[in-house]
């Protein structure tokens, strides 16, 4: 099964220039989603992990339900203003925008190893900020994992000190 078949490329998307990877025309045909999670899964299974955490929202489809394979808790990070206790938050730049995100507090024990889930990597900002909410927490980041990576804005850069697994590659 090639899982590229399920992404649905949207021109102009949300802004002109950008190529928009849309995933819902994967995660509605239950056989490529559920190979999707399963090859995502697949590096990480060996690894001592203790919780999953992921980005809002397209990430906490795919984190969630990895977190469900590994048998792990999940921890969402936000958009400001979503999470109703104490946060953290960090601001980064996005390919189309600025952005913050936030973190409960109380998410992460000190030294836990967390695996970082995000749908896309594209400039690496996002992935990056949600590493450095868990470092802040005395977390350790022991892989970050992307359904698809846009290869030539070269997001890896931003995350050099991870180990960076990526299903699906574009060039942008
Ligand atoms: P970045 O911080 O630049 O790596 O952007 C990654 C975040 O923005 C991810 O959460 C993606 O969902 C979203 N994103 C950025 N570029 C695209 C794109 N071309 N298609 C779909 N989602 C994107």
């Amino acid at each position: 099964m090639d899982l590229k078949d399920f992404i649905r490329n949207v021109p102009d998307f949300p802004i002109k220039g950008i190529q928009f990877k849309d995933v819902t025309t994967l995660l509605k045909e239950g056989e490529a989603f559920a190979t999707a999670v399963d090859y995502m899964y697949e590096p990480f299974r060996q690894e001592e992990i203790h919780k999953v955490a992921a980005v809002e929202a397209r990430g906490f489809i795919l984190g969630a339900a990895l977190a469900y394979k590994l048998n792990l808790g999940f921890i969402p990070i936000r958009k400001p203003g979503k999470l109703p206790a104490e946060t953290l938050s960090e601001e980064y730049e996005l390919e189309y925008g600025k952005n913050a995100i936030e973190v409960h507090t109380d998410a992460v024990q000190k030294g836990e190893r967390i695996l970082m889930v995000d749908d896309l990597l594209a400039t690496g900002g996002t992935a990056a900020a949600a590493c450095r909410l868990i470092e802040r927490l005395g977390g350790d980041v022991v892989g970050v994992s992307f359904l698809i990576e846009l290869t030539e804005l070269n997001g890896r850069a931003l995350l050099q000190q991870y180990r960076v697994h990526s299903l699906i590659q574009y060039p942008v």
